[in-house]
């Protein structure tokens, strides 16, 4: 693709950057077809290559987002779909990221939408905040069929029909500590706590940790660290979302040149995908580019991680049938998409995926709430194909997904380490009751 950006704007890096990526575009609109608003939508400009020219014309005119942009980039998922389909190796991730940021910057959205986005973004990166916002919501959800009616609170309602309707309770090892590995050591982990997944599902983390040092992992839960950045990163509040990674970096650098860190584990691979680019992310801070780049280079999910272990292989069938979901983040966003299934089959489950593995549930970080309708469309296609497989549990390896699935199925739903963890002989995940194995269980 042409660009005609000056000499003078080139010297800022962030536009040299987002030059360097136009470029890589070919226009050849592969990517149309594997983006799920385009596919819902049918609107060019609702596509990964409309959305490059819209942010091409913003940026290389250096004026203020207009609304029709804003319309159609704050539709984009960020699924990263079209970052697997590309055939130029386009970043659309960080050509988004630039556009949100730009948006952020030089637009300014109707009241309600600010409020809104202000109360997402001070609330639910803290689990103290979200934890009081959730049991407000347990007050307020049964009005949210009334709210939705009203269309500046939609997204009030989208947040209320989420929300559970019980209260969970703590992880037991949320606080800061060390949980000693089983037999020799093999490994010393950190694993992410992170903001939202205690709250909405503590018993993933302790499944985890239970797992891990089953398997002769010592695990820590590092002092100091906090939410991962992803959730202002995605509405384009970059300042905030530079001093969450800062903060997670120091937390993880006194570890690593402390008693050492063989990697960052996370098992919410929508925070995975930002934590692996935190080098990037603070590649102009000088103090920080290089500590922010030995951070991501030890960072994996959890299955990444597992994998490499060796799982004792289950002796028969369970007789579970599970319908594996996919989440965008770690199938696009790490491009991690063939251990979470090699894992459940060789402790003993069978394993299907739908047929579209590729497209996005519709949850995507606040996108669930803040672009509720089209959310629900792409939830309603998601959990039709999941169903259609005939499961016994669906399985994700995502809070986002977990939590969007689960609000339009009967199905359960659970983590993939919560499943794991069960097959190994720890509690069954929610849902379900005994042990892992179907004919024990009926027994
Ligand atoms: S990130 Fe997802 S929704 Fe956004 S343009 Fe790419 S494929 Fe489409
Ligand atoms: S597939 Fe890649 S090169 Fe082709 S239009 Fe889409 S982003 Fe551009």
């Amino acid at each position: 693709m042409q660009t005609h950006f000056s000499l003078a704007q080139l010297a800022d890096p962030h536009v040299a950057e987002a030059e360097k990526i136009l470029r890589t575009c070919v226009h050849c609109g592969f990517c149309t077809a594997t983006c799920p608003t385009y596919v819902l939508l049918g609107d060019e400009l609702d596509s990964p290559r409309g959305r490059i020219y819209l942010i091409k014309d913003m940026l290389e005119n250096d004026r203020p987002a207009t609304e029709q942009e804003v319309k159609h980039i704050d539709r984009c998922l960020s699924c990263l779909s079209c970052m697997t389909t590309c055939p130029s190796g386009v970043n659309y991730m960080h050509l988004v990221d630039q556009a949100r940021v730009h948006i952020e910057k030089t637009y300014v959205r109707p009241a309600h939408d600010r409020l809104m986005r202000a109360m997402l973004a001070k609330v639910l990166p803290y689990p103290h905040r979200f934890r009081l916002a959730l049991m407000g919501a347990m007050v307020g959800k049964p009005f949210a069929p009334l709210l939705a009616k009203i269309p500046g609170l939609k997204p009030l309602a989208a947040m209320l029909r989420l929300s559970p309707g019980q209260p969970n309770g703590r992880a037991h090892h949320e606080a800061p500590g060390t949980f000693p590995a089983q037999g020799q050591r093999r490994a010393r982990v950190a694993l992410l706590r992170g903001c939202a997944q205690p709250v909405l599902r503590p018993s993933i983390d302790d499944a985890a940790i239970r797992l891990l040092t089953r398997l002769g992992v010592e695990v820590v839960r590092v002092e100091g660290e906090g939410c991962c950045g992803a959730l202002v990163h995605h509405m384009g509040r970059e300042e905030e979302a530079h001093a969450f990674a800062r903060n997670n970096v120091d937390a993880w650098t006194r570890e690593m040149d402390g008693p050492g860190l063989d990697a960052i584990l996370v098992t919410t691979s929508g925070c995975g995908t930002p934590i692996k680019d935190y080098g990037h992310m603070l590649r102009l801070d000088a103090a920080y580019k290089d500590k922010a780049a030995r951070v991501s280079s030890i960072t994996r999910d959890i299955s990444e991680f597992l994998v490499t272990l060796d799982l004792p292989k289950a002796a028969a069938p369970l007789g579970r049938r599970v319908a594996y979901h996919s989440a965008c983040s770690l199938q696009h966003g790490q491009k991690v998409k063939g251990p979470p299934v090699e894992l459940l089959r060789t402790v003993g489950f069978e394993v299907a995926e739908p047929f579209d593995p590729h497209l996005c549930c519709g949850s995507a970080g606040t996108y669930n709430m803040l672009q509720s309708e089209i959310a629900d469309q792409l939830k309603a296609k998601k959990v039709g194909t999941l169903e259609a497989l005939s499961p016994d549990i669906i399985a994700a390896g995502n809070i986002g997904c977990m939590a969007q699935i689960g609000s339009g199925t009967g199905v359960p739903v659970a983590h993939t380490v919560e499943l794991l963890d069960w097959a190994m002989g720890g509690p069954a995940p929610a849902g379900f009751s005994g042990t892992a194995k179907a004919a024990q269980k009926a027994a």
